[in-house]
């Protein structure tokens, strides 16, 4: 089988990945938090599977849910038609989402669902506020949001720019609130919050170009789990009002408890007027991602069939009923479970045990929020100086803590652990204390 998948597939960043320099691990089974590779080892699988697997793996309520949808019908379109579980999946997002977010439009990748948000803010703004001159998007240094065009123009991490800049449509970049490396040289809690400043300058000085604004919600996800200062994000909605910039909030991957709250809007009491929801979404069963917005954009859409207000976007697997049939089932854990309440509990054992990793001399800093962790490994920590990228620093530990029955993933020089929100406590000292060892060991 490793032979054979080094021959025929062609894997996500292939190059960059641990996979190359070592056999493929092939995952064959999984239980709650334990992933199964074909030898029969088991590792503890310390980022839900890319961030999706909320509740673990083989959830029996979610296996159901899938089965019994599976009697009934496994697709059908909803060009035209529509299905139960779409219906029920809509009903019951909107009655979780922040207020105001009325309209869920469904695909089936995070990518996507941003793709569509841009889209859809693009084209009502166009079509609603009577001119063509708002068309361009304020975003994040640092922040990432999929792989699409759209998505990746919107991005703001270069690495993934580079290749495909002549493909890419122009976005304003905001500096990103990165307190460990503060782009303006400024130590956290005497900034003044300088980022949120220059931001407003930015949309003061672009707001007749503008149509909408994107953001990661509290974190920084893909780009090392950069957590922003509390507050950042309520002032941002209160700037995209002031400026008549439609704010778009990415919780794809924050999104379903991460923070301890349902969506990381809701932490601080943001209701975006648009909302991308995927990974999570489907407690890692199926692809989904759901875009939200309001009845007000809702409405821009409307109109006779002459005038072609329709929004231009449609999936064949939109609205799939195995994935909305898992999409509700997953919901529903998070109430019968009390999901949050245990999020909120082990996400303070967590802090606990990640206090000691700041004692490893190649520690810089250590990031949390909620059950989200990012552990900045540096070559020098007076300095802050980054390890080299050909070190690989990242990449050997998580090769050391897979030996040792751990799946955790880099980003860079940043160790990412992003549990099931299902881990036990007992579950968490394993986690911490492997990905402990794992730095010392390669990094000393
Ligand atoms: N937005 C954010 C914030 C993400 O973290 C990701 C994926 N990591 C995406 C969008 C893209 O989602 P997908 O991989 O499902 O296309």
């Amino acid at each position: 089988l490793a032979a054979h998948d080094k021959q025929h597939i062609w894997h996500p960043f292939t190059q960059m990945q641990e996979y190359v320099e070592e056999k493929p691990l092939i995952i064959e089974k999984g239980n709650g938090c334990t992933l199964f590779d074909i030898d029969g080892n088991a590792y503890l699988d310390g980022v839900a599977s890319l961030w999706t697997n909320v509740h673990g793996h083989r959830k029996a309520k979610l296996d159901n849910a899938v089965r019994d949808q599976l009697d009934r019908v496994a697709h059908t379109t909803l060009l035209g038609l529509s299905n139960v579980p779409a219906i029920s999946l809509a009903e019951k997002l909107i009655a979780v989402a922040p207020r105001g977010l009325t309209r869920v439009f469904y695909s089936d990748n995070g990518s996507t669902a941003v793709e569509i948000a841009l889209k859809m803010a693009f084209q009502y703004t166009r079509q609603c506020d009577g001119t063509n001159e708002k068309t361009g998007f304020i975003t994040f240094r640092n922040a990432y949001h999929g792989d699409t065009i759209g998505s990746v123009s919107v991005g703001g991490i270069d690495l993934f720019h580079e290749k495909y800049s002549p493909l890419l449509f122009t976005a304003h970049k905001a500096e990103s609130p990165y307190c460990y490396r503060c782009p303006f040289g400024l130590s956290p809690c005497a900034c003044g919050l300088e980022c949120l400043n220059r931001l407003e300058a930015l949309m003061r000085a672009r707001a007749r170009e503008v149509c909408a604004l994107v953001i990661e919600p509290l974190v920084q996800g893909a780009a090392g789990i950069l957590v922003h200062p509390p507050g950042f994000l309520r002032k941002v909605r209160e700037l995209c009002t002031r400026y008549d910039i439609l704010m778009i909030a990415d919780e794809v991957a924050v999104g379903f408890g991460k923070t301890g709250s349902m969506f990381a809007c809701d932490v601080e009491d943001v209701a975006p007027d648009m909302m991308t929801l995927a990974k999570g979404i489907s407690g890692g069963y199926l692809p989904l991602a759901a875009t939200l917005t309001t009845e007000k954009i809702y409405s821009g859409f409307l109109g006779r069939y002459e005038e072609f207000k329709t929004f231009f976007h449609g999936h064949t697997y939109t609205g799939n009923p195995l994935a909305c049939a898992a999409a509700i089932a997953n919901l529903e854990v998070f109430e019968e479970e009390r999901v949050l309440e245990h999020v909120r509990e082990i996400a303070r054992h967590m802090a606990e045990r990640l206090e000691s990793f700041r004692t490893l001399t190649h520690v810089g800093d250590v990031r949390r929020i909620g059950i989200m962790a990012g552990i900045e490994l540096v070559a020098d920590r007076a300095s802050r100086r980054p390890f080299a990228p050909e070190e690989k620093v990242g990449h050997r530990v998580i090769l050391e803590a897979r030996r040792r029955g751990l799946i955790i993933r880099p980003l860079g020089n940043v160790i990412v652990l992003m549990p099931p929100l299902a881990i036990s406590a007992e579950e968490i000292d394993r986690l911490c204390q492997i990905t402990f060892d794992s730095i010392r060991a390669v990094t000393g």
